[in-house]
């Protein structure tokens, strides 16, 4: 199954950004095998991945249970999403 998900908080896990994100589609299949294959296994397994906010630019690490604030340190420890998966995932 695709990565899609609807987080009890509405916006980005950032203090004092308000974009919204409180569900996501990731739309990985969209990205072809070499980018899907380890995002979706790293999600089931319960790793999760980082990405940029599109508004505040702060690394967000989402999982199955949360999403949080992460910081660039953090986020290298942990599969990435591609720099501008925001462009093609549906963010509500
Ligand atoms: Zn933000």
């Amino acid at each position: 199954m695709a990565p899609h998900i609807v987080y009890p908080e509405p916006t980005c896990p950032h203090e004092g950004c308000g974009e919204p994100m409180q569900a996501i589609d990731f739309r990985l299949e969209d990205r072809g095998r070499a980018v899907h294959d380890p995002l979706v296994r790293a999600w089931w397994n319960d790793t999760g991945f980082v990405g940029r906010c599109p508004h505040c630019e702060g690394w967000i690490h989402f999982t199955i249970r949360s999403k949080r604030a992460v910081t660039a340190d953090e986020a290298a420890q942990y599969p990435q999403l591609p720099d501008d998966w925001h462009t093609n995932a549906t963010i509500l």
